[in-house]
């Protein structure tokens, strides 16, 4: 049986001292972690149902933390967004990924549309748009290639605010998709308002397929509303082949999961863009 993604389960051997104590020192890390070089990016393939084809991926970042290993961004990330580095980390990160994606337009000759997740704090910095800006001129890569990746968490929180935020990276002409959908507070009515290219679809709706008559009924509705809404359909941590043929079925447009690849490192897509188009 799997245990459908959740990946909180923690044990909680050690005493609450030596917990405050290693999250200070996480803490004081991660603070140089920018500096001494230690974040990297992994890219996940994005796949158009239809076609078959990789057609984008999702940046996600890693930390090589120089005693612990690899550190999860389900660990840091929360960090980040307490003590504020996650302005410098999320501008970092989309810059290295606009990068990458005009990377591979050289090599390959092909445009992959870049995801890059946006947080909750990196929404409401008052630099954001410029940020954007700054990372699209310096690389050159074409806005509509770029897709910023938020959560109905960050949407809802404060409506006028939102609007005027998500109006200037319109203007710019970025996408924007909604992560997570279906796990946060969900207003059908924000949908309506906000321009939003696509809804990815929570992996734990997808997990229990195609078994769980629940998750799919949900998955299903998910599908049927946002084509009617124009938007595109995508599902995340897909992992096996019956789940793909069912979303398949579905009519979902795109699917991200290990089923079709992992996290990979920059130089395992190019592999992927230099293969002659025969998958
Ligand atoms: P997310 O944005 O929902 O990213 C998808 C997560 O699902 C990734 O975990 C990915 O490795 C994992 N995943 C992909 N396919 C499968 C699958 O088939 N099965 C299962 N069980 N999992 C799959 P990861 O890389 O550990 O990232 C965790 C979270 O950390 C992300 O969730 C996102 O919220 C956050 N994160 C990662 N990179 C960044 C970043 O650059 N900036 C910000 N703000 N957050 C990030
Ligand atoms: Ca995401
Ligand atoms: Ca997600
Ligand atoms: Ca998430």
């Amino acid at each position: 049986a799997k245990n459908c993604g959740k990946n909180n389960a923690k044990l909680y051997s050690s005493s609450l001292t030596m917990q405050i104590m290693s999250h200070v020192k996480l803490e004081v890390g991660l603070r140089k972690a920018l500096k001494n070089q230690e974040l990297y990016l992994l890219y996940q393939p994005q796949i158009e149902v239809r076609t078959g084809e990789i057609v984008g991926v999702e940046a996600l970042v890693r930390w090589r933390h120089p005693e612990r290993g690899i550190v999860s961004p389900t660990e840091f990330i929360p960090l980040a967004e307490e003590t504020g580095l996650i302005v410098p980390i999320g501008e970092w990160v989309l810059r290295t990924a606009c990068n990458q994606a005009m990377a591979w337009h050289r090599i390959a000759r092909r445009s992959l549309r870049m995801a890059v997740n946006l947080s909750a704090k990196q929404f409401k910095d008052e630099n954001l748009s410029q940020i954007v800006i700054s990372a699209l001129h310096d690389t050159g890569l074409d806005p509509k290639m770029l897709e910023l990746e938020l959560t109905e968490g960050t949407l809802m929180d404060d409506a006028r605010a939102t609007m005027a935020t998500l109006e200037q990276l319109r203007a710019i002409g970025v996408y924007l998709s909604i992560d997570d959908f279906g796990t946060g507070y969900s207003s059908m009515n924000y949908l309506k308002r906000f321009d939003v290219r696509a809804l990815k679809i929570d992996k734990s709706f997808i997990c229990g397929l195609p078994q769980d008559t629940e998750n799919a009924a949900i998955t299903r509705a998910i599908i049927a509303m946002a084509h009617g809404l124009k938007m595109v359909v995508v599902a995340e941590g897909v992992e096996t082949d019956e789940q793909l043929l069912m979303l398949q079925e579905y009519g979902c447009d795109m699917v991200q999961g290990f089923y079709l690849g992992h996290p990979s490192p920059h130089e395992a897509i190019t592999q992927i863009l230099l293969q002659p188009c025969a998958a």
